[in-house]
């Protein structure tokens, strides 16, 4: 990945970039921002960069260097590993950090250590990292990434060029054009997409990349057009099948009711405004007119305040079945 492949995070890119032409890199840097908001992207990118055999501001990708940093195996390039998902131990950093920094590089000039989700270091090991940042060897860079920098101590964060990732909103339409373009899909998809990520492009890439996506479009697409003619036996036997494909892990069940509400918001905004330029599911204005039309603002309600319902239901382990086959009752009214 080049710098000038990222989308948005401009501010961060020309810190780097700038860095990297005149030769003056930090010791530590805290990239922070939300999860999958693209940090690692720019870690990998600058690490590639301060690796490549060429020298440049982007990173060649061509060379030995950039190659391994590429697929993740380039030995001076350390990712610091933990075993429990909730915690990076103090001996874990002491392993991998404080005990291999005082080991030269075994290729580059340069050794580099990336920390992912560093707010899960306790105390004892911020201290650890914060020992090695006082008097780090010279050819040290140490990147961590991060979704809460306040979580890190002050001593840490002083000591680091701290550099925060925006939501990138107004890129929205240059994303949107990319998703489309990429992944040759339908603008109201890619809409849908940006609305479930919020900007957050990384996530966006996640979810037009997982061949999950459309089939679940397709799922609610299918449910929402179909419900109101549906007899009870009907009703009970999807509801069932939802069931099964969430246990058998085929379907995600918060991002089927995310995008039903995106559905019914459509509806809703249709008959408030007959107008087309917020709506996402631009492709199936036929359906949204007609149910604009057979539904009064106080059916659309009730279904979307039954998804929000039904969220709290899923958190409390109310079983599937149950849960769809009351909320598809509410949506037959429309
Ligand atoms: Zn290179």
């Amino acid at each position: 990945m080049l710098f000038r492949d990222i989308i948005g995070q401009e501010d961060i890119k020309q810190h780097m970039q700038k860095a990297l032409r005149e030769g003056k890199i930090s010791h530590a840097y805290i990239i922070s921002g939300e999860k999958e908001s693209g940090k690692m992207m720019l870690a990998k990118t600058f690490s590639q960069a301060l690796f490549c055999e060429q020298g440049g501001e982007e990173p060649c990708g061509e060379c030995p260097s950039c190659k391994k940093v590429a697929h993740d195996n380039h030995p001076d390039l350390i990712y610091v590993r933990h075993e429990k998902p909730n915690l990076i131990s103090v001996d874990e950093i002491r392993d991998q950090v404080v005990g291999d920094m005082s080991i030269r590089p075994y290729s580059a000039k340069r050794k580099i250590y990336i920390v992912e989700d560093a707010q899960l270091m306790n105390a004892s090991g911020q201290n650890a990292i914060l020992k090695s940042l006082e008097e780090p060897p010279a050819y040290v860079t140490m990147i961590l990434l991060t979704d809460n920098a306040s979580a890190l101590l002050q001593t840490i964060r002083s000591r680091c060029i701290q550099l925060n990732i925006q939501p990138v909103m107004k890129e929205r339409e240059q994303i949107k054009r990319q998703l489309m373009r990429t992944y040759q899909m339908p603008e109201y998809e890619a809409e849908a997409i940006l609305n479930f990520s919020q900007g957050n492009v990384g996530k966006a890439y996640v979810l037009a990349n997982s061949e999950g996506f459309r089939t679940l479009m397709d799922e609610v697409l299918s449910l929402v057009f179909s419900v109101f003619s549906m007899q009870q036996i009907e009703v009970e036997r999807k509801a069932a099948e939802i069931k099964t494909a969430v246990k058998n892990k085929e379907l995600d069940v918060k991002e089927y009711l995310d995008l039903l509400v995106l559905w019914y918001r459509d509806v809703l905004l249709y008959k408030a405004t007959a107008n087309l330029e917020y709506i996402y599911f631009k492709d199936h204005i036929r359906e949204i007119r007609k149910q604009a039309k057979r539904a009064d603002f106080e059916n659309i309600n009730n279904v979307l305040q039954k998804i929000e319902e039904c969220r709290a239901q899923v958190r409390a382990n109310v079983d599937l079945e149950l849960v769809f086959i009351l909320l598809m009752q509410v949506m037959k009214e429309i």
